[in-house]
C-alpha cells in the first residue's frame, strides 16, 4: 500500500469539518479512505457534507473530544459503520493559543485548552486502541512548533502541544508493533478558506507573511494534509514516535536581533 492507496481504510479525523482537519479529511478520502469526521461544530459538518463529492466516505460523528462519553459512543458508532477503524487523527483543538499573562490566566481556561488539546487526545487513543490493535494501524496526533518555542502569554497553549508531542512517545511505545504513532507539528497554516462560511474572513496575508518563511510561504492545510497520509500509510512502516515540523524552515531560522 502506498500514500495514494488507503482503500478499505476507515480513517477517523476529530475537527475534520474545518481547517486543517477538513484538509486532512478530504485527502484521506481522495485515497480511497472511508473518514469519519469528529467534529463538535454542527454547522461546520452540515456545509462540509454538503460540499463533498463523494458523501458515502464520508460519516460525520457530532463529537466532544473532551467528552469520555462522547468519545466512547463516536468510536462505538465508527464501528458500526464499517466494522474496523484502521487510522486516528488527533486534531481536532482550541487553535487560538491566547494572549492571557499567567498571573490572570484562570484554571477553568486553562482545564478548558489542556481538556481538548491534550485530553482529547488520550482519550481518542484510549477508546480507538483495540480497533487499531486490531486492524494493525495508525495515529496521527496534531501538536505546534509552539510545543518547541513561544511567544508570551501562550502557556496553556503551549503546554497542551508539549504535552502532546510526549504523549505521542509514550503511545509509540506502548501500542507498538501492532500500532504506529507519530505527531506533525504545523507552523503557521492559514485556514481561513477552509473554515465554515461564517468564520471566513477576507485574504490578509501580507506579502511579508510568507517572505519571512524560509519556504518563502505561510502554510497551508493541505501541506499538513499531505504528511498526514504518509504517516497513516504503510509507505511509513518503519515510522513511529517522531515529531514531523511541517513549517516552512520558520524553527530552523536563527532569529537574533544584528
Ligand atoms: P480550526 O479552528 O480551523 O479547526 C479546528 C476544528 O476542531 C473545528 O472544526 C472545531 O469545531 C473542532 N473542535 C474544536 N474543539 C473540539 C472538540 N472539543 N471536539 C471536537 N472537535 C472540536 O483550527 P485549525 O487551525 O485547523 O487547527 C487544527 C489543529 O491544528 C489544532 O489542534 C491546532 O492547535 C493545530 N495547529 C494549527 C495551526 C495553524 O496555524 N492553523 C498551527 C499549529 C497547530
Amino acid at each position: 500500500m502506498n500514500v495514494d492507496d488507503l482503500r478499505d481504510k476507515t480513517i477517523i479525523v476529530t475537527g475534520g469539518a474545518q481547517g486543517i482537519g477538513k484538509a486532512v479529511a478530504l485527502r484521506l478520502v481522495r485515497a480511497g479512505a472511508a473518514v469519519v469526521v469528529a467534529d463538535i461544530d454542527g454547522e461546520a459538518s452540515a456545509e462540509m457534507a454538503e460540499e463533498v463529492a463523494e458523501p458515502g466516505a464520508l460519516c460525520f460523528l457530532p463529537t466532544d473530544v473532551s467528552d469520555e462519553a462522547s468519545v466512547a459512543g463516536m468510536v462505538e458508532a465508527a464501528l458500526a459503520w464499517r466494522g474496523a477503524v484502521h487510522g486516528l487523527v488527533n486534531n481536532a483543538g482550541i487553535a487560538n493559543p491566547g494572549s492571557t499573562p499567567v498571573e490572570s490566566l484562570d484554571l477553568a481556561a486553562w482545564n478548558r485548552m489542556i481538556g481538548t488539546n491534550l485530553t482529547g487526545v488520550f482519550l481518542c487513543v484510549k477508546h480507538a486502541a483495540a480497533p487499531l490493535r486490531a486492524a494493525g494501524g495508525a495515529v496521527v496526533n496534531i501538536a505546534s512548533t509552539r510545543a518547541l518555542q513561544a511567544t508570551p502569554h501562550t502557556e496553556a497553549y503551549s503546554a497542551s502541544k508539549g504535552g502532546v508531542v510526549s504523549l505521542t512517545q509514550a503511545l509509540a511505545m506502548s501500542l507498538g508493533p501492532a500500532v504506529r504513532v507519530n505527531v506533525i507539528s504545523p507552523g503557521w497554516i492559514a485556514v481561513n478558506d477552509w473554515k465554515k462560511r461564517a468564520l471566513r474572513t477576507p485574504p490578509t496575508l501580507r506579502a511579508v507573511d510568507h517572505e519571512q518563511h524560509p519556504a518563502g510561504r505561510v502554510g497551508r492545510p493541505e501541506d499538513i494534509a499531505e504528511m498526514a497520509a504518509f504517516l497513516l500509510s504503510d509507505a511509513a512502516g518503519f515510522i513511529t514516535g517522531q515529531n514531523f515540523v511541517v513549517d516552512g524552515g520558520m524553527t530552523r531560522k536563527m532569529i537574533y536581533l544584528d
